[in-house]
């Protein structure tokens, strides 16, 4: 008997997930690992935020909360889209999820069926291939490389539109290259966009607060894509709190229904406690955000200038995120201490975690074999510390 779906056999786990655990299990065995794989804030949730939750726990927000969240955090999402991104939404709109990546794949669940087309500019985010084929959809990469800033041209997306193409997804700033895209670079998707007009736009702006290009612009600004958009964000990266599981979709009434009716099926809404935090997030003062994302700003500089000393890394400035994506094809063919060929980045990858002891993720993951992704979401000091290792690690290499 074959216990297992074939739908459940395809799926390949989250290959930044996994290294992650690969680097906590090395660490409970007493190795000093230093884990640049996950992407994930390591500051603590600001205090503010922290107090609305333990408020909301003694006044007892102990009930399922509407499955599309409490109206209360709808309205805040609502008010935060107006002011920072002059986007007028309606709280009916808004469904809050487990996560970014809960509201990214109930949103594909609802839109794909199979065989559908669903364009993805590469490097990509893990997830987004998997939730694809979950939703039996089928995946169309355009690539990008660090020549053109790992960004797509309009050209590009034009000649990858297809009949059968149901929808694009763009993430900016991008996880893993860091790229943003300007508010002329959009108009120019938006303008072929607007030549097809069946074709419907999930944009992932989890990275919105961290940018050190100023303020982030979305698709969703371009009027006649208002009503086949559907803006995915949350409060994990800004916020620091990626372990609270609130994210959020805002998008057209229709779609916001079928995402409610699929979410009410499967997970009912995201914990009564964390809501009540990402409420306090949105309806609080925004200065933590802002040296957050100062900090991340010194690092980003810190890591830029290290691996650029690193022999055969080529590295791109990223504009937003917390990720280096350099360019590590040459360290390909290269033999190991131990007589082993590096035949890609995974297999550098795990050679960097063996022998430097530092955890990163091979750029196949993201669809873009050449890099390897270092997240710069940890101190300067062990930034610092991992690079000297990599750097000794990678002179080994004959
Ligand atoms: N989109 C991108 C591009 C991400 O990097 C992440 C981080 N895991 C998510 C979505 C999901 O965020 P969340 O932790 O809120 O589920
Ligand atoms: N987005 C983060 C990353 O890419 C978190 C891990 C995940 O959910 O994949 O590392």
């Amino acid at each position: 008997m074959n216990l297992l779906s074939a739908r459940i056999q395809n799926l390949a786990e989250s290959e930044t997930l996994a290294m992650s655990q690969r680097s906590s299990e090395l660490k409970a065995s007493g190795i000093d690992v230093i884990n640049l794989s996950v992407g994930e804030p390591d500051f603590f949730t600001p205090k503010h935020i922290k107090e609305a939750a333990k408020e909301a726990i003694d006044s007892n927000f102990s009930f399922y909360p509407p499955v599309s969240g409490y109206l209360t955090l709808r309205k805040a999402i609502c008010r935060k889209l107006l002011e920072t991104n002059q986007l007028q939404y309606t709280p009916e709109q808004i469904i809050c999820s487990n996560g970014a990546k809960q509201a990214l794949c109930e949103t594909l669940l609802c839109l794909i069926n199979t065989g559908d087309e669903v364009i993805i500019p590469a490097p990509y985010w893990v997830s987004y291939i998997e939730m694809v084929k979950l939703a039996e959809g089928k995946e169309v990469i355009i690539k990008t490389d660090i020549n053109n800033n790992f960004k797509i041209t309009a050209e590009q997306l034009r000649a990858a539109i297809t009949s059968k193409t149901k929808v694009f997804m763009l993430c900016s700033p991008s996880n893993p290259s860091g790229s943003i895209y300007t508010r002329e670079e959009l108009s120019a998707l938006a303008e072929v966009l607007r030549e097809f007009p069946d074709v419907f736009v999930i944009s992932d702006e989890i990275y919105e607060y961290i940018s050190y290009v100023g303020k982030v612009s979305s698709l969703a600004t371009h009027n006649f894509l208002k009503d086949r958009i559907a803006v995915i964000n949350g409060v994990s990266k800004g916020y620091a709190m990626t372990g609270w599981r609130i994210g959020w979709v805002a998008t057209p009434l229709v779609l916001a229904r079928a995402i409610a009716k699929l979410q009410g099926q499967f997970t009912s809404a995201a914990s009564s406690i964390a809501q009540k935090a990402a409420e306090a997030a949105y309806c609080g003062d925004n200065s933590c955000v802002e040296q957050m994302r100062k900090s991340f700003e010194n690092r980003r500089n810190l890591i830029v200038t290290l691996a650029r000393q690193i022999p055969g890394f080529d590295v791109l400035t990223p504009d937003g995120a917390f990720y280096i994506f350099p360019v590590c094809s040459y360290y390909f063919g290269k033999t190991t201490p131990e007589g082993k060929v590096i035949e890609n980045s995974s297999d550098l990858a795990m050679y960097l975690l063996d022998n430097a002891h530092v955890a990163s993720v091979g750029g196949d993951a993201f669809g873009v074999g050449e890099c390897i992704r270092f997240s710069y979401a940890t101190s300067e000091e062990l930034i610092t510390k991992a690079f000297r290792r990599i750097d000794g690690a990678l002179r080994q290499l004959k």
